[in-house]
């Protein structure tokens, strides 16, 4: 495996640009004119701790080893929420969905959990919002479970990512199959809307077959949502280290075979009653969570807590501090916690951001892009657009552009197409470094 798409990496539009100044970021979200409105906002809250870190992870994650930084983490959670609710401009969206997620939230403490749910019920208004929290079958033990259903929580995620013991154990992912599977039911008795759970495909020392087999012992469980995620291996991960230095690495599938799972997960998906919800989740239930439907979106604000997430807000993007020090530090100072942000958004970039994030949901739709911005989008993208259709990534259905099935694999290379306004003229290459960094040329 090696870095074969932009899968993961297309995760805000526009890019984040050196020579903005951070220490103006509430200037710029609050005080600025604000560039759009719309009905509602998603609302993300990254934990970084987890009991054991697996190889592959590609997220901000620290050991959760030491209490008393966690209880500093939550503190200072706790006042960026109370931050961005004490804004004018921010306490006044409507949240639409909430997603708690990590890292494993669920490493908290009951009371910490509590704490943040209370918290975020105090400052926003969460009516008739659905809200995820993702847990690990080690630590999301009955009692927290409980606890989160009572505290407005209506769905429960958890990671299988394969149900392979070798491959969990060669990976470090802890937990077996079987807990996995007793978990999950555990999780379908105490009355949430939905229960999910993540897979990958592409793990290494998980063959094709292996995976398909996951999928229909997941299937079988009734799963409000599955997401089935393709495994890529950066850099910074310890399963690139590994296999840097392994003179014989595990077994892993080729571009061809990753492909061909791709689909076959795909249709065994749909033909069990499942739909696409975004371009990697699918659900049995349209509109019960709203999470991805909401981020992907890409006409309006995205909210985001924690260390390292990404953000949106009146045409900025933004991530936060990663260094779980720096985060806590800049908030006990009372100083929001942004380590980089993007230009203000341009007009024309208002446009390639409804591209670029509408078509992590799987579809754009021509009459939203004509309402909202006056133009037809198949003339102002019509060059891309024909490239598309003529490559089979996409087609034309109604009123909207949908990713095909070869378009939904290659999802992050669609997006990447609709960034003109900064990458017009630069090489392949110089764009994945971009995108990799998440930064302007
Ligand atoms: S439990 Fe999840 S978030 Fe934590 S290291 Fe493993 S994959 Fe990453």
């Amino acid at each position: 495996m090696n870095y074969t798409s932009y899968d993961v990496a297309v995760m805000n539009y526009p890019l984040f640009d050196k020579r903005e100044d951070v220490s103006q970021a509430a200037e710029k979200f609050f005080k600025a004119p604000p560039v759009e409105k719309r009905a509602e906002v998603p609302l993300y809250i990254h934990v970084p701790f987890c009991t054991s870190l697996c190889d592959f992870c590609i997220y901000h994650r620290n050991l959760a080893s030491q209490p008393e930084r966690i209880e500093a983490y939550v503190d200072a959670l706790l006042r960026e929420i109370e931050m961005y609710a004490g804004e004018p401009y921010t306490c006044q969206l409507p949240i639409g969905s909430v997603f708690i997620g990590g890292g494993t939230p669920t490493v908290l403490t009951r009371d910490q959990l509590i704490r943040i749910l209370d918290r975020l019920h105090q400052s926003f208004n969460l009516k008739g919002c659905d809200i995820t929290v993702e847990c690990h079958t080690q630590n999301a033990n009955l009692e927290k479970l409980i606890a989160l259903r009572e505290h407005g929580v209506t769905r429960v995620s958890t990671g299988i990512q394969t149900l392979q013991h070798k491959a969990r154990r060669d990976l470090h992912m802890a937990g077996s199959p079987d807990a996995l599977i007793q978990w999950l039911a555990m999780a379908k008795s105490i009355g949430f809307s939905g229960v999910s759970a993540d897979l990958m495909y592409g793990l290494p020392g998980v063959s094709q077959e292996e995976f398909l087999q996951d999928l229909d012992q997941a299937i079988k469980l009734q799963l409000s949502h599955l997401s089935v995620y393709k495994t890529a291996v950066f850099a910074y991960t310890k399963l690139y280290r590994e296999q840097q230095k392994s003179m014989s690495p595990p077994a892993a599938l080729n571009e061809t075979e990753m492909r061909e799972t791709f689909y076959q997960a795909h249709d065994k998906l749909m033909t069990h009653g499942y739909e696409l919800i975004s371009a990697q989740e699918y659900g049995r239930e349209k509109g019960l969570i709203r999470f991805w439907d909401l981020t992907y979106d890409g006409y309006g604000d995205n909210l985001s807590f924690g260390p390292s997430s990404f953000g949106y807000i009146n045409g900025y993007c933004y991530q936060n501090e990663s260094e779980l020090d720096s985060y806590v530090k800049k908030l006990q100072g009372r100083v929001l916690p942004v380590s980089r942000i993007s230009r203000r958004i341009t007009s024309k970039q208002l446009m390639e951001r409804a591209m670029v994030m509408g078509f992590r949901r799987g579809a754009v739709s021509l009459f939203r892009f004509a309402d909202t911005f006056g133009y037809d989008l198949k003339q102002i993208f019509s060059e891309v657009i024909h490239r598309h259709i003529k490559q089979g990534y996409v087609t034309a259905v109604g009123d909207q552009l949908i990713l095909t099935r070869k378009g939904l694999y290659e999802q992050g290379k669609v997006s990447v197409d609709y960034m003109q306004s900064i990458f017009q003229g630069i090489s392949n290459l110089k764009r994945k470094l971009c995108i990799g960094s998440h930064e302007m040329p």
